[in-house]
């Protein structure tokens, strides 16, 4: 961790700094120890470690502000628990703070006075980032967001080619020369995004959201300088890169003049843009801002698209991604969506917006060091998946479906993970 010299413990409290920020300190003095949040946590149930209950979590925090920003802690630190912003209490905030938390807001949900947990845990992560204690693996995804335009550093020439690759291949599929994927065309009614792990890895999903956007006879196109739909510096805490990041999204769309940029599948990317970017940037949106998944639902209300209900005949499940759903309110969707062509659909208990986190959020899939942790909690998830007794497990989040994959070769489930846009193009009816 090195020594930190003054400047540095000055630069993380300067979150404590402004005076109006009400809503924080009233977060940071409200929690009653009740300890009902225990339970809502996938670390504190998958080890019983009482460090991980989300309360400890925000005390972690308050016993800094505490320190610094309140009389009685200042002068009887110990009667309040008040903490030096140190060596000591600083690893500690990274161990729990990016280490042993994903953001999910499942705790602030259930916390029994609503103390909201995943904010103040956001907050203790500006502290860290302002004192440049990001954990260098994920501050490396928000470099390579910053410096190539796309957190996996896909260079441009090998986007194109894997579009183009998909492309064709949507032209074999359906017989049909039309069914372009475009690229940097003006004036079109969308603008569509990626997770740079669809270029990357799972390039058939692309090709998926294609056949759905020709289906619908839809005037849409990619863009080759800003297509990446992520944002981790809003998992890093830092408020700045993430407005960089956003603003670079939001000027693609003036320069291309669509009227509706369409947030591919990808939860913590959607709430990173869609809620928070107009907070980061200071300004409304002048233009649509809507996910896949409310526009292919619509696609199937105003009857644009056609499903077989017999072309999947396995049983399916849903997982519900906690920046999606919990966090953006976005949860008929995808069930309107399943159940229009779906004959064997069933819910994982819980479901919604009490549904357990993957453990691949809050930037985890970035943080190779806990790897085994993650891992560890994810046996909630796991277990959720063989209690439903599904072949497939739907998701409509690129990083879920990282984190989901991982689980089913982890826990031996034998299940096959898709995202909303691969079963729906695999159920199209094409005239
Ligand atoms: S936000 Fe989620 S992971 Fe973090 S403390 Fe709360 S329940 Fe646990
Ligand atoms: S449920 Fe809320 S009030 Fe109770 S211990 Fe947790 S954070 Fe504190």
């Amino acid at each position: 961790m090195g020594s930190l010299n003054k400047e540095t413990i000055q630069k993380g409290l300067d979150v404590f700094q402004n005076p109006a920020d009400s809503k924080l300190i009233t977060h940071l003095n409200s929690c009653v120890h009740c300890g009902l949040c225990a339970e809502s946590c996938i670390y504190y149930l998958a080890t019983k470690d009482d460090r991980f209950i989300p309360a400890r979590k925000v005390d972690l925090v308050a016993s800094v502000y505490k320190r610094y920003c309140t009389h009685i802690g200042k002068v009887f630190p110990s009667i309040v628990n008040a903490r030096k912003l140190n060596e000591e209490t600083t690893e500690e905030m990274v161990d729990l703070l990016f280490g042993a938390c994903t953001m999910c807001g499942r705790c602030t949900a259930h916390c029994s006075i609503g103390v909201d947990i995943s904010f103040i845990v956001k907050t203790g992560r500006t502290m860290l980032s302002n004192m440049g204690m990001v954990p260098a693996t994920l501050q490396s995804t928000v470099n390579a967001a910053l410096t190539s335009g796309n957190n996996m550093s896909i260079p441009t020439e090998e986007f194109v080619d894997t579009v183009k690759w998909m492309e064709e291949e949507l032209i074999d599929e359906i017989n049909n020369p039309n069914a372009l994927i475009p690229l940097n065309e003006p004036d079109k009614r969308v603008l569509y995004t990626l997770n740079p792990r669809e270029p990357k890895f799972f390039p058939l999903s692309i090709s998926a959201m294609a056949k759905i956007f020709f289906a619908a006879k839809e005037s849409w196109t990619l863009s080759t300088a800003m297509y990446d739909v992520t944002n981790y510096a809003f998992f890093s805490g830092n408020n700045t890169e993430a407005a960089r990041i956003a603003d670079r999204l939001w000027k693609e769309m003036e320069h291309l003049r669509a009227q509706t940029l369409v947030l591919a599948e990808c939860g913590h990317g959607s709430r990173a843009f869609r809620w928070e970017a107009p907070n980061f940037l200071k300004k409304p949106f002048p233009f649509k801002v809507e996910t896949s998944v409310e526009l292919i639902a619509a696609y199937i209300r105003e009857k644009k698209i056609r499903l077989d209900p017999q072309k999947i005949k396995e049983k399916v499940t849903l997982h519900d991604p906690c920046n999606l759903v919990r966090n953006g309110g976005i949860l008929l969707e995808q069930r309107v969506i399943l159940n229009h062509f779906i004959g064997d659909f069933v819910e994982m208990t819980p479901h919604g917006i009490d549904n357990y986190c993957c453990g691949g959020g809050g930037g985890q899939l970035a943080m190779s060091e806990y790897n085994e942790r993650r891992m560890k909690i994810a046996e909630i998830k796991a277990e959720q998946i063989r209690k439903t007794g599904a072949n497939i497990v739907v998701t409509p989040c690129h990083n879920c479906v990282d984190q989901l994959s991982q689980i089913n070769i982890h826990f031996n489930l034998g299940v096959q993970i898709k995202t909303l846009a691969e079963v729906v193009a695999d159920a199209l009816i094409l005239d």
